[in-house]
């Protein structure tokens, strides 16, 4: 295949940023190794591993209840990047940010809370493309409280929502419209701020699932004016086991407890706890400092090349990709042709996505096949999964173009287009 891609600037940023991630440096199965599997979880610049290596080194100790020098540090280093999480997503303050494992958690977390004070007659709303995170703990909470469960349906395989049905489905009587913002399985970006607003109209909360715009796309959270916001710090350069909440202004405060213990009171009888104010109230046991620092070091990173960069550099050999693997005969590409995010999901004719991953890995090439975790969805287009390659900043084009000549030959050889 010929590229079509004429930009000097879509490899910058990977000759840029390449030297700060040691594992790309490797073969796999005798050939460099080609990372596609971003959406899954991303890689991490050393900066990143230095920033948890100096934490450990230098300033490890328990938080908060301490009254010695390294538990000032420690506890220093964590509200520091409680406040680097909210200036990275534009909140009003770190008061709205509650550090979770990750976007998973955050969901599960809100679910529980707000579930609480929900009943039969309640609505909850969410989308056909929503993954399992932003699906299950909702359908739980649905099955506990007796609340109906609502889906916006997306339209067709090019993956845009059916914002035509939204006003029939988005009634006053729905509690809380959960969406994610950009797909993984499908690239599409939502119109979060849109669908914010929508759902204030009728006096329901909006969940905005963040896994992947969080650093992949410039997230202005006081713009997009969502109540409640998460991602994942894995997903963005940084360490797993942490990622964000945010909650707008007091809804912190106007929610019950998630989970009891250590840190998330301010004072305990043998009748009943009090809670402390806040984010606070929300991490229960000794949370994860280690984890917190390097979320922080992660956003440094991230910042430093600049978000915007990040989205066009992606979307480009996403577009590229998108466009050429079309060529190849009985190709089946999902998600919108333009304006999408760095990640594109594929069939090649008469394969399926598990061999195809499976002898591309063969050759050094990591891409990621099955459902996503957005089955009920691959139910809907009438297949069982489907293969993804998706990008960050530090891949080029030409591991996109290597990648595209071993489908191509993986597709002449095993593809069965009758
Ligand atoms: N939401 C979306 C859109 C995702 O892509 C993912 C992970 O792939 C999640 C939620 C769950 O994220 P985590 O496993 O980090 O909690």
């Amino acid at each position: 295949m010929e590229s079509t891609l004429n930009t000097n600037t879509t490899d910058a940023l990977s000759l840029r940023t390449r030297k700060d991630f040691p594992i790309l440096d490797q073969e796999i199965n005798g050939h460099p190794l080609i990372y596609f599997d971003n959406a899954a979880t991303s890689q991490k610049p050393v900066q990143v591993l230095d920033a948890v290596r100096r934490y450990y080194e230098h300033d490890n100790a328990n938080v908060h209840r301490g009254i010695h020098e390294l538990s000032n540090r420690a506890t220093l280093a964590y509200e520091s990047a409680r406040e680097r999480t909210a200036q990275f997503l534009n909140a009003r303050s770190s008061k709205e940010i509650v550090f979770t494992r990750g976007t998973t958690e955050a969901v599960n977390l809100v679910a529980s809370c707000l579930g609480q004070s929900l009943k039969s007659g309640d609505k909850i709303l969410i989308t056909e493309m929503e993954h399992h995170s932003n699906m299950v703990p909702w359908q739980l909470i649905a099955q506990r409280t007796g609340a109906e469960l609502l889906y916006l349906p997306v339209k067709d395989t090019f993956g845009e929502l059916d914002l035509d049905q939204l006003d029939n489905l988005l009634t006053p009587d729905v509690r809380i419209f959960s969406f994610v913002h950009i797909s993984n399985s499908l690239g599409t970006i939502n119109p979060a701020k849109v669908l914010c607003a929508k759902a204030r109209s009728v006096g329901a909360l909006s969940f905005v699932d963040g896994a992947q715009s969080g650093g992949h796309y410039p997230v202005d959270l006081q713009d997009i004016d969502c109540d409640f916001y998460a991602l994942s710090g894995h997903k963005i350069g940084g360490p797993t086991g942490i990622g964000a909440l945010y909650a707008k202004g007091d809804l912190f405060n106007e929610l019950p407890p998630y989970h009891g213990g250590g840190e998330m009171i301010s004072e305990v009888t043998y009748d009943r706890p009090i809670f402390k104010e806040g984010p606070h109230k929300f991490e229960a046991g000794t949370p994860n400092m280690s984890g917190a620092v390097g979320l922080a070091a992660a956003m440094d990173y991230i910042d430093s090349i600049g978000r915007q960069a990040i989205y066009d550099h992606d979307r480009e050999l996403a577009e590229y990709f998108y466009n050429e693997i079309s060529k190849l005969p009985g190709t089946q590409v999902y998600g919108p042709k333009e304006n999408r995010a760095g990640l594109v999901s594929f069939l090649l004719g008469g394969m399926h996505a598990h061999d195809l991953v499976t002898l591309a890995d063969q050759k050094g090439i990591a891409l990621r096949g099955g459902h996503h975790c957005t089955q009920p969805l691959m139910k809907k287009f009438g297949v069982t999964g489907t293969a993804r390659a998706s990008f960050y900043f530090y891949n080029n084009r030409q591991e996109v173009d290597r990648c595209l000549e071993v489908l191509e030959h993986i597709q002449k050889r095993f593809g069965d287009l009758e």
